[in-house]
């Protein structure tokens, strides 16, 4: 057994002694709201923003990027579980504004035996890179907010999460991309 696996059992048992009433919880999030954030390991969702379980959707991915997964799951929630209130989180020192999406197309070229540069079909990926993290908060939220299947009533709130200080940074512009439209 890895060290890790170890670990992580190890813990898991020390949480289910003490799991309790959590049993009770429902699926629909308590607080009816859902964050769309960086799986950055430096940002713990549930303690910079004081959620309990059973209190809020957290969807993760590279960047907490608005892609077409991350939609997908913005929508579930709220057509299926209730949610009616959303926020796009990204941080600073973000890895995705490291590199470009030329970058991980090189890199996955030289990982990709037998294929040609890049591998196949790689080229059609978008890795979504960004430059700054406070533009592409407002970019995501432009494209939540435009997407046909997100209600406009659904207020979008966008910050920046700051690694050295743990506090939540407004974005200028994210309150008026992501203000409700009546419909
Ligand atoms: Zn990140």
């Amino acid at each position: 057994m890895s060290k890790i696996l170890q670990e992580v059992l190890q813990a898991n048992a020390e949480y289910g002694a003490e799991f309790g009433d959590k049993k009770d919880l429902s699926v629909p999030p308590a607080r009816r709201f859902a964050i769309l954030t960086c799986m950055d390991a430096r940002l713990d969702p549930a303690r910079f923003a004081g959620l309990a379980e059973g209190d809020a959707h957290v969807i993760r991915n590279a960047g907490g990027r608005a892609s077409d997964d991350a939609i997908r799951s913005l929508v579930i929630s709220h057509k299926l579980l209730g949610t009616n209130e959303w926020f796009v989180i990204h941080h600073s020192d973000c890895g995705m504004a490291t590199f470009t999406d030329d970058t991980i197309r090189t890199l996955q070229s030289t990982d990709t035996a037998g294929e040609g540069p890049g591998g196949a079909g790689q080229h059609y990926f978008d890795w979504l890179a960004f430059e700054d993290e406070a533009t592409s908060v407002v970019e995501d939220i432009e494209r939540i907010r435009n997407h046909p299947l997100v209600p406009g009533d659904i207020p979008i709130h966008g910050h920046v999460y700051d690694v050295r200080t743990g506090r939540l940074e407004e974005v200028p512009g994210a309150a008026e991309a992501g203000a409700p439209r009546i419909r």
